[in-house]
């Protein structure tokens, strides 16, 4: 009896410091959990963020990578005379290259049923204008339609302030840009008198050439957002990459079928300035690319980018309309009545 009195006492220590351990070992475990479980999200959160920036860089690698090498095939085919063949001044390297050669001859075949301007087979889209008609010969009038892909950004700024300073008019391809500060961008571009076009809401090759509705819904965010921003219908498409690109796994001709049913006009370009390939140019360089090329058209389109990081090209604007005006080209926007530039898709 007197035994059994020790013990009990005894006892329930024991059993007070080993519930005081499970305690602390379900403690422990929970704590363990519960770490365990923020470094997971944390870690999934980081991804998330890292693989957003990584596709935007893709993508911007892949807008070097493409206007970098691609040589508009319609080009090609018909150099015009004095030149070696290589029609645009950038990284004449890789366009002398075996590869470019057997490209060249590629797009040759795949492009001579193109030569009349005709989009066969394409619904509602208006007619290109042909290469051969559009070569110009000396003392003939010089039209130049200078646009803008992948903006707007704090550039727009500077460089709606050198249009408005020269008094001409030029063509936006904006992207999605939200906030205050992109509203206030988008609706200067209105203002100012200038055509409002579009390049896609993410310019994320990925994302928009994955499939036609992929397209679709990337064409309707940004169609409803620049009405809901600036009140504009827009009518003019620049695909990202240009509708040549080689990026897209669906038929090009399909988005085209699609931007024709929208009653959109899409546009490409024949002439650039160089400042989204991986070759970097001074502002004088930019400059001469565009100047070696203007002069072989009737209609150029000029393919520039007012992104954030393209200081250069503000640089280059202002003597480029210089030079432009002293040569008597008319510097246009783009609108209804506009010839239509369109790579040859093959
Ligand atoms: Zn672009």
């Amino acid at each position: 009896m007197s035994n059994q009195e020790q013990k009990t006492p005894q006892g329930l220590k024991e059993q007070r410091a080993r519930r005081q351990r499970v305690n602390r070992i379900k403690t422990g475990i929970l704590l363990f959990v519960v770490i365990w479980m923020v470094v997971c999200m944390s870690l999934n959160i980081f991804l998330l963020v890292r693989m957003d920036s990584l596709e935007d860089q893709v993508s911007i690698l892949t807008d070097k990578m493409i206007q970098g090498t691609q040589i508009p095939a319609e080009d090609k085919k018909t150099p015009p005379s004095g030149t070696d063949g290589d029609f645009f001044p950038i990284n004449k390297e890789e366009t002398t290259g075996q590869d470019s050669d057997e490209t060249s001859s590629a797009s040759d075949e795949e492009t001579n049923d193109q030569a009349g301007g005709e989009n066969p087979g394409r619904k509602d889209v208006r007619a290109c204008v042909a290469v051969e008609d559009n070569l110009r010969e000396e003392g003939e009038p010089m039209n130049v339609y200078l646009t803008f892909d992948d903006g707007p950004s704090e550039n727009t700024s500077d460089i709606l302030e050198i249009l408005r300073k020269h008094n001409v008019k030029a063509t936006f391809f904006v992207t999605g840009k939200e906030g205050e500060e992109a509203g206030a961008w988008y609706r200067a571009i209105v203002a100012d008198g200038h055509t409002l076009g579009m390049h896609s809401y993410s310019h994320r090759y990925s994302t928009i050439y994955e499939s036609v509705d992929a397209f679709k819904s990337d064409f309707t965010k940004l169609h409803d957002y620049l009405m809901d921003v600036t009140g504009v219908d827009s009518k003019f498409y620049r695909f990202p990459g240009g509708s040549s690109n080689q990026v897209s796994n669906t038929d090009v001709g399909e988005f085209i079928d699609f931007l024709g049913e929208e009653g959109m006009t899409y546009y490409d370009w024949n002439v650039v300035c160089g400042d989204a390939t991986s070759q970097i140019y001074t502002a004088d360089e930019l400059v001469e690319n565009v100047m070696t090329d203007v002069v072989k058209y009737r209609n150029s389109v000029v393919l520039m980018h007012d992104a954030a990081e393209k200081d250069t090209t503000v640089e280059a604007l202002e003597i480029l309309l210089r030079k432009l005006e002293e040569l008597g080209a008319q510097i246009l926007p783009i609108t209804e009545d506009a010839p239509v530039i369109h790579h040859s898709i093959s």
